[in-house]
């Protein structure tokens, strides 16, 4: 077993580089998109990958022949040569500084390339003695930028680390203790019996499908959903707006279609759902005629986050406002410890959730556990009720969920806040908004 871990862990981290590399050098997006699902596709993969002939690796789901071509030379050879072509491109420190948030791969590239700066601690210091704007681009902004992503990268170490170190399969009680020692705790948040838990989750409303960047297919998916014993299961694939997903209203309506043949093979409700984005002025993906197809949309901000306060809280706001939108998914698109949270006036998106009836969702991933727990007591105290989901994109992420219900309970939410802690009717009257 350990070393069957060893193999596969091995070649999804020399895939996963990959990945990095080609975004760092400008590589093809779909392309990078590709190496990163394979990466996770391998790591999760439960067979040793030694084992298996090279002509059967296009099996293991996201592996195509290229892919599989370069894990037959791995094992072979022990390296992967347009990997170690790619590192030989890349100045030393440069994929490190392209993870600290704020700085993005042009710039690592830059700044390893022209400053020599290697670590965290050199970048910190570079930009406090002047050194960053010897480098053209690189004003006061930018250095200001730098410094708010160093420390948040610094700031949420310890979080990270604490939550990486946690095993597969963790308890909720494991991750609850990570919480309560490393997340600064709102008054008022006090523990009680009552409390969310996630066996008293009925559904996860937040997950996708290989039709997008999941690795799993649609049956896949709803087989693994009802080994969990959900009453209630949404699919929420990204929408058209997302352009590296590649969505179509007809992949989108032929999803429909098959989600709905398959209501008859299991015995949880199906949702048909969406995952839309939420553009800078708060619009989303498609009409309203169209939207109205769908059980229930999640909305996220997946871009331009870093626009002013103001200007983030409208957004917010406006999309809360569309009567389609029933969760704000990932609501300030933090990942922890490698990018910050938006800026937004969080009192102000609580009570617009509130009084139209939108949830905010407690993303369960543990990247991001986001809404932050230090905030999910205030936006209860605001009358917000919550939608805890996966975000799954694996069968591994549908496991996730215990994360989530650690960060609600950490909240003081108790079933009455959580929108898929409720009977499948009531979750409807929800959905609808009022209409
Ligand atoms: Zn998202
Ligand atoms: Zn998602």
């Amino acid at each position: 077993m350990g070393l069957m871990a060893s193999i596969n862990e091995e070649v999804a981290a020399l895939l996963r580089e990959y990945a990095e590399l080609l975004g760092l050098t400008g590589g093809d997006m779909f392309r990078t998109r590709n190496y990163e699902r394979a990466a996770k596709s391998v790591g999760g993969y439960p067979e040793d990958i030694g084992a298996i002939p090279d002509t059967a690796l296009t099996k293991i789901p996201g592996v195509g022949s290229s892919i599989a071509g370069k894990i037959a030379e791995y094992r072979r050879t022990g390296t992967i040569k347009a990997v170690d072509d790619l590192r030989a491109e890349v100045p030393p420190g440069a994929l490190l500084l392209a993870k600290v948030p704020g700085v993005g791969p042009r710039r690592a590239l830059q700044i390893a390339g022209q400053l020599g700066v290697t670590s965290v601690g050199e970048l910190d210091e570079a930009v406090r003695s002047g050194r960053l704007r010897s480098v053209a681009g690189f004003g006061p902004k930018s250095e200001e930028r730098i410094l708010r992503g160093i420390a948040v990268a610094v700031s949420d170490a310890a979080l990270r680390e604490a939550l990486r170190a946690l095993p597969d399969g963790a308890t909720e009680d494991d991750i609850y203790a990570v919480l309560a020692a490393h997340v600064p705790r709102a008054a008022g948040a006090d523990d009680g019996s009552a409390l969310i838990r996630a066996e008293g989750l009925r559904g996860d409303l937040h997950t996708h499908t290989d039709l997008t960047d999941g690795i799993v297919s649609l049956p896949g998916m709803i087989a693994a959903a009802e080994q969990r014993g959900y009453e209630y299961y949404a699919v929420t694939d990204h929408a058209p707006n997302l352009v590296m997903q590649r969505m179509t209203d007809e992949k989108m309506l032929a999803q429909r279609d098959q989600l709905r043949a398959l209501a008859g093979s299991t015995g949880m409700v199906l949702l048909h759902g969406t995952e839309l984005n939420i553009a800078p002025d708060g619009s989303v993906d498609w009409d309203e005629d169209f939207l109205s197809g769908f059980d229930m949309c999640v909305a996220s901000v997946h871009s331009s986050f870093e626009q002013d306060r103001a200007t983030m809280t409208k957004r917010f706001v406006t999309a809360a406002e569309n009567p389609r939108v029933n969760v704000i998914g990932h609501p300030l698109t933090r990942k922890i410890g490698r990018r910050p949270p938006v800026e937004a006036d969080l009192d102000a998106l609580y009570a617009a959730c509130a009084r139209t009836g939108t949830a905010l969702e407690i993303n369960a991933s543990p990247d991001r556990m986001d809404l932050p727990p230090q905030h999910i007591a205030a936006a209860r105290e605001a009358g917000v009720k919550f939608a805890i989901d996966t975000d799954a994109h694996s069968l591994v992420d549908l496991t996730h969920m215990p994360y989530g219900a650690a960060a609600a309970r950490f909240g003081g939410l108790t079933s009455a806040d959580v929108i898929n802690a409720w009977p499948l009717g009531r979750l409807e009257e929800f959905l609808r908004k009022g209409r």
